[in-house]
């Protein structure tokens, strides 16, 4: 008997519960529309939400960083030396985070698991919002502190969860998702930097779906509440409206340099490419020039949610351009996913365990490189399917 049984028998129990996720193959960059599994559809699903993933500024810096200093770092920065241009963009980052100091990861999973086990363990407290990132979740797990969860986006129960605990806490601290990303809602920040200040919490908040789309040219939430100066961590993604690669943390510079120090993923984990690093640059460089990308983003987020709203759907609590077209019962759900990729569209559904039961939606991700005539398709095409299997009736 194969030492695996217990693997094939947990994927047979997926398969049967409808579970099992079958990864759709890209053969083309990411852009409005891309070609999956051999078939040309619209992009529903990436987070490339400015269209910076196949940008020509941002191709051009990578190529011209690769004849520059080659493909890859060597080592780890703290042993073979951090490269240049990695300093170049943890000040490019800080400056347009209006931050006092950054240090660059390798990925927002890395960067969360970076920062909370470094400056958290025994005897301390971390509030998490119940619907934080897995890579919140996982960072908490290292740190060895007490989680507790308060109940999401719900000020109160912190508030009541940080007086149950503050008289034993070394230390406490709050953690917030900045943009949630399966409903598209927003993280009462500026009601949670007030609680924290009146106990003394530090407060955190991970910014992945947030960057590049809230506030001023896309500096984010701490910016879209004028709250820069009063949060004192925040967590950042290359990887989605920046449409690279790597992760960053911005705070004060004692922590920053701390993490230098001490951060287990920094320390023991070779630094990003110096061609994801300079086009990284760039991207930051293309928001700072114009917010036009930012711009066309929510226009054509407000245009596309008017639409499905007119049609009947509902778009369920979201105040950004992620939208769930909220659905209910998961193979609905998955069957309306399947019909759209059949028509051109691919936008994923999501189900249980990802989102609570009975909660199925599909989720669309908007993007700027979408135009009105792809919006105008995909509303369409969401009316059409929704008519075949009798939803909206
Ligand atoms: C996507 C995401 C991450 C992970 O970012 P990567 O750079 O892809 O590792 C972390 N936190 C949140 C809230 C995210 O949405």
């Amino acid at each position: 008997m194969s030492k695996f049984e217990f693997l094939s028998e947990e994927l047979g129990a997926l398969r049967d519960q409808g579970l099992f996720n079958t990864i759709r193959t890209i053969g083309s960059p990411q852009g409005a529309w891309f070609v999956v599994d051999g078939q040309k559809v619209l992009n529903l699903c990436s987070n490339n939400y400015l269209g910076f993933a196949d940008h020509p500024e941002l191709k051009e810096a990578a190529k011209k960083a690769i004849d520059e200093y080659g493909v890859g770092p060597g080592a780890v920065r703290s042993i073979a030396g951090t490269q240049s241009i990695h300093l170049e963009l943890e000040k490019k980052l800080a400056e347009f985070k209006h931050a006092p100091a950054c240090i660059v990861l390798q990925s927002g999973f890395s960067a969360n698991t970076a920062v909370i086990p470094t400056i958290t363990g025994r005897g301390d407290v971390i509030f998490s919002d119940e619907l934080n990132h897995a890579s919140i979740i996982d960072g908490c797990r290292l740190s060895r502190a007490d989680v507790v969860r308060y109940a999401h986006n719900d000020v109160a129960d912190l508030r009541n969860k940080i007086i149950e605990h503050k008289d034993s806490a070394r230390r406490m601290l709050v953690i917030t998702d900045g943009v949630f990303s399966m409903d598209g809602d927003i993280a009462p920040l500026p009601d949670i930097v007030e609680v924290a200040d009146e106990f003394g919490v530090i407060v955190m908040v991970d910014d992945a779906h947030g960057e590049g789309v809230l506030g001023d040219s896309g500096r984010g939430i701490v910016n879209h509440f004028k709250l820069e100066g009063k949060v004192e961590i925040e967590v950042g993604t290359l990887s989605k409206a920046f449409g690279v690669m790597g992760g960053f943390v911005t705070g004060p510079k004692v922590l920053i340099d701390y993490l230098r120090q001490r951060a287990r993923p920094f320390l023991f984990s070779s630094g990003l490419t110096a061609a994801d690093t300079a086009a990284a640059i760039a991207a930051v460089d293309v928001l700072l020039e114009s917010d036009e990308p930012v711009k066309k983003l929510w226009d054509n987020a407000a245009y596309f949610q008017k639409g499905l709203k007119e049609a009947g759907f509902d778009t369920g609590v979201t105040q950004t351009p992620i939208t769930p077209v909220m659905l209910g019962d998961a193979k609905l759900a998955s069957d309306f996913s399947k019909k759209l990729f059949q028509k051109g569209i691919f936008a994923q559904s999501i189900s249980y365990p990802t989102v609570p039961r009975g909660k199925a939606r599909i989720r669309c991700m908007l993007s700027a490189a979408h135009s009105r005539e792809d919006l105008d398709f995909a509303l369409e095409k969401f009316a059409e399917t929704a008519r075949e299997l009798g939803v909206l009736s």
